[in-house]
């Protein structure tokens, strides 16, 4: 069309897009599809799920950061857990960092990356490898220590074997299940693979009450209670809450006014 009055500006037509300096196409097509209700159903990718979270924080849509948040919670495990550290610190999501961090607790050190470590920063790093070596030394002392039989049952007929046996299947089975290298397995795990095995000359009444000390826990739940009180400690220094961000949110008024504009915008391209 020929019009040498009236310059054509950006948006005017296909010819003239308006650039958002750092917004991508896809980005922003995402977005029409999550503000109209046609987001589809099936998998976006992480990398897509990661960038979206962060436009949306920008422009403050919280509805659709609450939505993709969602989404990043639902499909959890296709993510770094060092990813999902950098996440819920960047954007205030305390709800993904304890599944995170149990992950990382239980990744070899040797198979975090320095990309990693850059996601999760120093302090989380530190503290994973603490803790890991708190909870190797913890294993290797309950595998050598064993529980003992502090009180035979009634119709235990020989108390001697039966402290005998029991200390020799404690290292051959507890002891080695604990120890494997090659198969590392949960506390639980491990509780019911011990219970499966021939106990000698362990009489079945000491044997019922060994077991239920098992089942209480013991020293196994020392080591989840030392994770989770990390873990604890970590979010509240590290994940604030966005309540108190709003020096960050008061900063941003020009950005959420742009995010109405863009709402409009998109009503309009309907
Ligand atoms: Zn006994």
């Amino acid at each position: 069309m020929e019009n040498s009055r009236q310059p054509e500006v950006d948006g005017m037509c296909d010819d003239k897009p308006i650039h958002l300096n750092g917004i991508s196409r896809e980005m922003f097509e995402l977005f029409l599809e999550f503000m109209f209700g046609r987001m589809h159903t099936g998998s976006h990718s992480i990398d897509e799920l990661s960038k979206f979270l962060r436009f949306c924080d920008m422009y403050q849509c919280s509805h659709a950061c609450e939505f993709i948040i969602f989404r990043i919670s639902t499909a959890r495990y296709r993510f770094h857990p060092a990813k999902l550290i950098n996440l819920a610190i960047k954007y205030h999501v305390r709800s993904i960092f304890p599944y995170a961090f149990q992950q990382l607790a239980e990744t070899p050190i040797t198979e975090l990356t320095h990309a990693h470590r850059e996601l999760m920063g120093n302090e989380v790093f530190l503290n994973v490898i603490y803790i890991q070596a708190a909870l190797d030394s913890h294993r290797r002392i309950v595998a050598a220590e064993e529980l003992k039989i502090l009180m035979h049952s009634n119709k235990c007929q020989d108390p001697t074997g039966c402290n005998e046996d029991w200390h020799a299947i404690w290292w051959n089975g507890m002891g080695r299940f604990l120890l494997d290298g090659r198969i590392p397995q949960p506390y639980d795990d491990i509780v019911k693979r011990f219970k499966e095995l021939q106990f000698g000359c362990v009489s079945e009444g000491c044997k019922d009450l060994m077991f239920k000390i098992l089942d209480q826990g013991a020293a196994f739940k020392h080591a989840e209670q030392f994770l989770s009180e990390t873990c604890s400690f970590l979010v509240e220094k590290l994940v604030f809450e966005p309540a108190s961000v709003n020096h960050r949110a008061l900063s941003r008024s020009g950005q959420r006014a742009m995010c109405t504009a863009w709402s409009l915008l998109a009503s309009s391209l309907q």
